[in-house]
């Protein structure tokens, strides 16, 4: 069973996020709203796989993703952008991140996305 953080500033996506996991059977060890919330719970929880936001308030999903690529290089991270946000999606795809998921999420995308990062 995979071990995933899911990294989004509203409850909303990440109680949905949450469910499809858990529905899938993956294990959904934490949750954060924040980049920097992110980083520290990545370092407890020490994940198998993180679900991450790229429009946050505080620090963005990007910025996010690198700092923890720096400290595990082989985190698994998936991007999850809006619609619009190819630029950023490529520049976290550079910095390491594996996969992008597209708001709003087809539930096939994200579990097929899941399946072949893990
Ligand atoms: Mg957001």
């Amino acid at each position: 069973m995979a071990k995933i953080l899911i990294v989004d500033d509203t409850l909303f996506m990440r109680t949905m996020l949450r469910k499809l996991l858990e529905d899938h059977g993956h294990q959904v060890v934490g949750e954060a709203s924040t980049g920097e919330e992110a980083i520290q719970k990545y370092k407890i929880l020490l994940p198998d796989l993180v679900t991450m936001d790229i429009t946050m308030p505080d620090m963005d999903g990007i910025s996010a993703a690198k700092e923890i690529i720096a400290l595990d290089i082989k985190a698994k991270i998936i991007m999850c952008s809006a619609m619009g946000q190819q630029l950023l999606v490529l520049d976290a795809i550079k910095a390491g991140a594996k996969d992008f998921i597209v708001k709003p999420f087809q539930q096939e995308r994200v579990l097929e996305a899941i399946k072949r990062v893990l």
